[in-house]
């Protein structure tokens, strides 16, 4: 089986060589191709950061062993890492955390073993990258949560936690504040959840989590998070096992399947030969295990967990220089203890990709549940006069099937009530709603209203309100 290698960035390489030689020290039946994919390839000017040689290779084969790759922060470069997990629709990022021995943390020392499984949503939320400048003192976001998305990820957690035998799945949100994004993912949860009864589904508010992971890490199996606060949760249980440099990661999609390390490409120690290679070494024994290579895989994990009880380390980790060794050096010294390391266990858990290429896009869609109505829109405009003025030019404007509900500010109302000591920047959002009993909106008299009080005022964005089965589909502002 033949399966894409991109060394990265950074670190990426030294760790990378150290990774193959050691697959390649257990005679597993595997062949890499060598991708063009990186910072170099993004700035020559392919704005994925691949060639579309190196595009169509790991497509073709379907598995992506992956170094770091570098992302300057700020404006300008897209990251190539979220491209790449976004474009080959790779929705759940599956991250082990696991004691190490041999690597000493606050928990080790006072023998609480660590074993969480974070699942993180992968592709939507504000990953989305879709921002905006409304007015020169305002950016914004846009967060998408969608219901398939969302189901793809749970059902993921889910096979995996009945494969696995797992008595428990948590799912973190902040649904008690954004009630229609982590509320839909909450709610796609308890829904698939029906189908594995034989495991407990329970969800916690993410801040809450937070401090649980911390203070008792051992109440949680495997948990299921949206995007962002997957990414942010997963570095502190990476902190929770010895750091990043002891935390794997696997982009699991239905086409493409990603394998990488959770670190980045590391620029301030790249080119030493210093790296620890072991966050990447045992990302290479989940894709060994995802492709049926279980044997390889237990062989590596066993070599490596010998090499760390033996006291050998990298410099980030461990104790005192005698048994610190460089990145070529830990390798070989796996390598070394392959023969040690015995196991029996040769299950084939084979989930090879036998994908046939596309023709066109897969639109992701669930059955609608009720009648669709346009209760109203969400006009975002930008002003420094006060609410009462631009709820006047609206009201002047409105035609008789339209009223104005509320105007907010930063989500907070201000008109018709509010208070003055809601600070204010130049950007409000007038909330029109169609008259009680009157029929669904229609575009045209929404975007012919909107046509006329452009007259009198800058419109940045304009939003439908929609009802959903009678549901009204939009969340209210802080305080209407
Ligand atoms: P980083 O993970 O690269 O480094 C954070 C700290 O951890 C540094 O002090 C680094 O030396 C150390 N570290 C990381 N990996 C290590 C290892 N294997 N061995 C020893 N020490 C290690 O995070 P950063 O500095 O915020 O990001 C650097 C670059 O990597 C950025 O461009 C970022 O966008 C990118 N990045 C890429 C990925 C990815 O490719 N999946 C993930 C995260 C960050």
């Amino acid at each position: 089986m033949k399966i894409a290698v991109a060394k990265g960035d950074g670190i990426g390489p030294e760790i990378m060589d150290a990774t193959l030689s050691s697959i390649r020290a257990t005679g597993a039946p595997l062949d890499f191709e060598l991708v063009d994919m990186g910072k170099t390839w993004y700035e020559q000017g392919h704005s994925s950061g691949m060639t579309p040689i190196a595009k169509n290779t790991i497509e073709d084969l379907g598995i992506l062993l992956k170094g770091p790759m570098e992302t300057p922060k700020g404006k300008g470069m897209k990251s190539i890492n979220v491209t790449a997990r976004k474009m080959w629709s790779t929705y759940a990022n599956k991250r082990v955390f696991k004691s190490l021995n041999g690597v000493d943390t606050v928990f080790s020392k006072a023998s609480i073993p660590i074993d969480i499984t974070m699942v993180r949503e992968n592709i939507e939320d504000t990953y989305g990258g879709i921002e905006h400048m409304l007015t020169e003192d305002v950016a914004l976001c846009r967060r998408f949560i969608t219901r398939p998305g969302s189901m793809q990820v749970h059902k993921y957690t889910f096979e995996m936690a009945r494969k696995r035998g797992a008595k428990k799945v948590t799912c973190g949100h902040k649904a008690n504040i954004m009630k229609l994004t982590d509320g839909l993912f909450l709610e796609s949860f308890y829904e698939v959840a029906k189908d594995y009864p034989e495991i407990k589904a329970t969800d916690i508010i993410v801040d809450d989590l937070a401090m649980k992971l911390v203070a008792r890490p051992n109440d949680f199996e495997i948990i299921v998070l949206p995007n962002l606060q997957g990414d942010i949760l997963s570095d502190l249980c990476a902190g929770l096992v010895g750091g990043l440099g002891f935390a794997p990661s696997a982009n699991i999609g239905d086409n493409v399947c990603i394998f990488e390390a959770v670190h980045g490409s590391a620029p301030d120690i790249a080119g030493k030969n210093i790296a620890n290679p072991t966050a990447l070494l045992i990302s290479s024994c989940m894709m060994l295990r995802h492709l049926g290579m279980t044997k390889e895989a237990i062989t590596i994990e066993n070599s490596l967990y010998t090499t760390l009880q033996q006291g050998y380390h990298t410099i980030d980790f461990g104790h005192g220089v005698e048994k610190q060794l460089n990145t070529t050096q830990f390798a070989d010294q796996i390598i070394k203890n392959l023969q040690l390391s015995t196991n029996t266990d040769t299950t084939n858990h084979a989930l090879i990709n036998t994908q046939s290429k596309r023709e066109v896009y897969q639109i992701l869609h669930t059955p609608t549940k009720g009648e669709a109505i346009v209760n109203g829109a969400d006009f975002f405009v930008e002003s420094t006069e006060q609410p009462k003025v631009i709820a006047h030019k609206f009201k002047d404007k409105l035609p008789e099937n339209m009223s104005l509900i509320m105007i907010s500010n930063r989500g907070t109302q201000v008109y018709p009530e509010g208070s003055l000591l809601t600070d204010c920047v130049d950007q409000f959002r007038v909330r029109i709603e169609r008259e009680p009993g009157a029929p669904s909106l229609t575009a045209d008299e929404i975007l012919d209203f909107a046509k006329e009080i452009s007259r009198s005022i800058k419109i940045c964005s304009i939003e439908w309100l929609m009802m959903y089965g009678g549901v009204k589909s939009y969340s209210l502002a802080q305080g209407q």
